[in-house]
């Protein structure tokens, strides 16, 4: 479930920038601070009220009620987040966060609006999450839980969350088991290659995972028992979602992940080196095995062909990240389909792979997709596509 991890050891990502805690220095404790509720509600923000860029004094409804989270708190746990009363979000955090709002479509603004709980998570993993509470058999009238933490180390180095690119180049490296042979060069022209669009990515990913559960697990337990996305291309159970249409890209049946899902976690049949989860082969044709083994063993050959393939024109996926599992392939073709509506709209990420002392073009998912070279992916980030129906964006 967690996403997002920022590695803040510029450059090459090494396992040992997994121990660096974010290097903000608390600010003052505000007047009043005490005064703030222990768990969160953010239903107090309203879509239509997200403020004004630039103007400190039209904060909007969003930012203020983004809080600090108690230090080590361990989202694993499922645990309802307790806030930090001592401390606040940065002026800048405040700032990129509101704008992160006014970046996302309306749906997505309804949606966070939605949540019980958004924080800054101060943790030393790096890593932002999203979840909803399990369902408690023995209350089962218990309302379900949704809460997003986004990781302090989105601000490292600071004082602003870092442009787009970079927040795309860590998370594809640490993907890819820290392997800095691929990145995302970025566009400084580009309006979306912003601290902006980082924040509104991370949030879009973590709720993706929210709102997986909230579709297929919607009153906290899989309607058939079993996890069962539908038969694609046949309606059948009216809560199918897409009519089943959205796994086109992995074979049946697919199985549901695990209750946490760890960062580029590559699920395995109990005992083996199986994928319990693998692609239906078609399209650029890696399969998981084969991504298992390449990221395993950090063959750089392996990885820059499996890459070239991931990412080339034809490839099917919104990241490599949305390749290792279904979930994390429908959390990331449902982020790409809320960058693809923001204003400004995500059009380019083009990645660059170094392999023996030479830079290959690597392919441009956004870029592609929007002059209609991916069919297979095109037709997933349709199954989202009720989601903009929101006059103007
Ligand atoms: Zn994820």
């Amino acid at each position: 479930m967690i996403r997002a991890a920022l590695l803040l050891c510029a450059g090459i990502i090494i396992a040992a920038c997994f121990a660096c805690t974010p290097a903000l220095s608390p600010p003052p404790p505000p007047l009043g601070a005490a005064l703030r509720p222990l768990t969160l509600v953010a239903q107090g923000c309203n879509p239509n009220d997200p403020g004004i860029l630039g103007d400190p004094t039209k904060p909007g409804s969003f930012a203020p009620l983004v809080a600090m989270i108690t230090p080590n708190y361990d989202p694993s746990s499922f645990s309802p987040p307790t806030v930090d009363g001592a401390n606040l979000p940065t002026a800048q955090m405040q700032a990129d966060l509101k704008a992160a709002f006014i970046a996302a479509p309306m749906s997505l603004r309804t949606a966070l609006c939605s949540l019980d709980g958004i924080y800054i998570d101060p943790g030393s993993s790096g890593e932002s999450w999203g979840f909803r509470t399990p369902l408690d058999p023995a209350h089962p009238a218990t309302p379900l839980k949704r809460y997003i933490g986004l990781s302090a180390s989105l601000w490292n180095p600071g004082p602003s969350a870092v442009p787009f690119h970079q927040y795309e180049s860590q998370l594809l490296q640490w993907t890819l088991g820290n392997w800095s042979s691929a990145y995302f060069p970025g566009n400084f022209a580009d309006p979306a290659d912003s601290s902006q669009i980082t924040v509104l990515a991370a949030l879009a990913h973590e709720y993706g995972h929210i709102f997986w559960y909230d579709k297929f697990k919607p009153a906290g337990t899989y309607p058939s028992g079993t996890f069962d996305p539908g038969t694609p291309g046949t309606p059948g159970n009216p809560g199918d979602f897409c009519s089943g249409n959205f796994y086109v890209s992995w074979r049946r049946p697919v199985f549901a992940p695990p209750p946490w899902r760890t960062f580029g976690q590559i699920d395995v049949v109990r005992g083996t080196t199986n994928p319990t989860n693998e692609h239906l082969n078609a399209g650029e044709n890696v399969s998981v095995a084969t991504l298992y083994t390449d990221i395993n063993s950090q063959n750089d050959a392996n990885l820059f062909t499996d890459l070239r393939k991931l990412y080339g024109t034809s490839g099917r996926w919104a990241s490599a990240l949305a390749a290792l599992s279904p979930d994390e392939d429908f959390v990331e073709t449902f982020e790409l389909s809320v960058l693809r509506h923001a204003t400004p709209p995500v059009q380019s990420l083009a990645l660059t792979i170094f392999y023996n002392n030479r830079a290959y073009q690597g392919g441009d998912v956004p870029g592609d997709d929007q002059s209609g070279n991916k069919t297979e992916l095109g037709s997933k980030e349709a199954c989202f596509s009720n989601l903009y129906l929101t006059p103007g964006r």
